[in-house]
């Protein structure tokens, strides 16, 4: 494959990552993004998807959710939120609790800290798992 063909496939599923995950409501894990990548380009490697999906996050395309347990998961939501992570299946949901923009804005541990963010994540059971 010459150079031109090349980058415009890397184009291509560039773009086919970031709408997989621009159309998914559920917070998918790269290997979620990739099985869904596939049913629409079966040429597309494992290697690509978590590539792109590495870079899309740098970009600030889409947002890393980085998971204190389980894999990481995508969301194509930028607006500050919190999230619900259920221990069992690694389910993630959006909380509808407002965001707490004070919570920036606390007095930071000591002199010279300076605070940037907050996160704020809720663990337990969905409701499949809590039967
Ligand atoms: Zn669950
Ligand atoms: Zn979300």
């Amino acid at each position: 494959m010459d150079v031109k063909s090349r980058t415009l496939r890397n184009t291509h599923q560039r773009q086919l990552v970031l709408d997989i995950v621009r159309s998914s409501f559920d917070h998918p894990t790269a290997g979620e993004v990739y099985e869904r990548a596939r049913l629409q380009d079966s040429t597309i490697s494992k290697g690509t998807v978590y590539r792109n999906l590495k870079l899309l996050s740098e970009l600030g395309e889409i947002r890393k959710l980085e998971m204190p347990f389980g894999s990481d998961h995508y969301d194509f939501n930028l607006e500050e939120h919190y999230h619900f992570l259920c221990r069992r299946c690694n389910k993630t949901v959006d909380l509808s609790i407002e965001y707490r923009k004070e919570l920036n804005e606390v007095p930071p541990p000591a002199a010279g800290y300076s605070i940037e963010q907050h996160r704020l994540l809720l663990i337990g059971l969905c409701s499949d798992c809590n039967t």
